[in-house]
């Protein structure tokens, strides 16, 4: 598969940013994939649905409409969400929503239609491993947990919002677990997909490698 950059890793990891700005220097769309399973989670906040509800979820995710613009801005049914997806409530209950098989087949779908009628840099969770296998280019992007905690933790302060490191870590702990250890589609490194541990590298010596890679790749 031509014109796709697949890449997968556990949050915190960095793939939102290199993803972001990967798809900048290669003139490709940035999806996050996380964004889209983020969305469902908001709407179904919103409409006070028990996350134990499978067919709830799976009914809600078919109704709504998840669009993105070429900033890579996430859009439910018109409204701009970029900002609220990302609040604490959010990311108390998306590994419930994303564990949901007939939320996920929803989403694929959508993903595999995207990177069928664009260039992409897609990243996730399954990506690698699910959604485009066939993916020319898969990266797996991973660092410590205690890297992780602390990018997410510098993320919150920089937006001058009360942090706790402990807290921060925990929540990534177990979100980990969970999206590790589901029945369908866990996170996991793709047998064919490059290992980047970015624990003690900066975003540009990332980007660097990536590329370095994508070019050796093309030749
Ligand atoms: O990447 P981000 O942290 O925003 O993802 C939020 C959650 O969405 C993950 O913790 C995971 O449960 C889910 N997810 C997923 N498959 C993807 C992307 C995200 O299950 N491809």
């Amino acid at each position: 598969m031509e014109n796709v950059v697949a890449i997968d890793g556990p949050g915190g990891a960095g793939k939102s940013t290199i993803a972001r700005l990967l798809a900048q220097k290669l003139n490709y769309l940035h999806l996050d994939t996380g964004a889209m399973y983020r969305a469902v989670t908001l709407a179904a906040l919103r409409e006070n649905i028990d996350f134990n509800q499978q067919e709830k979820l799976i009914e809600l995710a078919r109704k709504i409409d998840i669009s993105f613009d070429q900033k890579g801005e996430i859009f439910l049914d018109g409204e701009n969400v970029s900002e609220e997806i990302r609040k604490a409530e959010v990311n108390k209950h998306v590994s419930q929503t994303a564990a949901v098989k007939g939320v996920r087949d929803v989403l694929v779908k959508k993903q595999q239609q995207l990177a069928r009628n664009n260039k992409v840099v897609m990243d996730g969770r399954d990506i690698t491993t699910v959604v485009l296998p066939e993916a020319d280019h898969k990266f797996f992007l991973t660092a410590s947990l205690e890297e992780r905690a602390r990018r997410r933790y510098q993320e919150v302060r920089s937006k001058n919002k009360d942090a706790d490191f402990e807290k921060i870590k925990e929540s990534i702990a177990r979100r980990d677990k969970m999206d590790s250890e589901r029945e369908h589609s866990p996170l996991k490194k793709a047998e064919d997909a490059v290992l980047v541990d970015t624990t003690n590298l900066s975003i540009d010596e990332v980007l660097a490698k990536m590329i370095e890679i994508i070019e050796g790749e093309v030749q």
